[in-house]
């Protein structure tokens, strides 16, 4: 692999996929990152990562990074300290098993937020800037234009590596976006170049 090199003054943006790993899918989203030396974040459940952790463990070897989205995909924001504390455990447990990594940030199913969520999930929740809407449209060439017709520096862009659509959109925007200037980086990189330290509780929706 290329070594990367980031320039903190020009444009970075953190591409998003939940709800994976997919055995079919995710190994080609990697295999397009890596192409293109770049990396982006994967928020996993638990019981996929279960079944598939040599995939997981692969988003990590490529450089990528991994956060929680909870084990299987529970609106967490209904849950009680203790259950969402389970949910977070154990997804967290089951990823080190798999991959040797800690995930450092989180990202609640739907979106959904409470206070007992942000009062004790313990880490950084990390919302998104651009959605793509790919679960609903399930179209490849609007994926691709959400993101082309309105992306800027610091942006977090919501997709799945579970919908065939957005693996077709990812092949081109990879290479799209990187020609347009912007560096492809993690959620934590995105944070370490922006100087905007990632704390426990607090909901970030774009870092710049
Ligand atoms: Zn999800």
């Amino acid at each position: 692999m290329n070594e990367r090199n980031i320039d903190p003054n020009a444009p970075m943006i953190a591409l998003t996929y939940d709800d994976g790993p997919s055995l079919r899918l995710t190994p080609i989203l990697l295999e397009e990152l890596k192409k293109n030396n770049a990396v982006a974040t994967f928020f996993l459940l638990g019981n996929n990562v279960e079944v598939y952790p040599d995939i997981a463990k692969m988003i990590v070897e490529n450089g990528n990074e991994i956060g929680i989205h909870g084990y299987d995909h529970s609106d967490l924001s209904v849950l009680s300290a203790e259950e969402l504390q389970q949910q977070m455990n154990s997804t967290r447990e089951i990823i080190e098993g798999a991959t040797g990594y800690t995930p450092v940030i989180m990202r609640p199913t739907y979106g959904f937020l409470s206070d007992t969520l942000r009062e004790n999930v313990n880490m950084p929740i990390i919302l998104w800037s651009i959605d793509t809407f790919d679960w609903a449209n399930r179209n490849a060439e609007t994926v691709y234009n959400s993101v082309i017709e309105n992306v800027s520096d610091g942006d977090i862009i919501l997709m799945h590596d579970i919908i065939e659509s957005t693996i077709e959109a990812s092949k081109a925007l990879i290479p799209e976006l990187i020609n347009r200037g912007y560096q492809l980086v993690t959620v934590s990189e995105l944070s370490q170049y922006k100087g905007v330290p990632l704390e426990p509780g607090v909901v970030y929706k774009k870092i710049e």
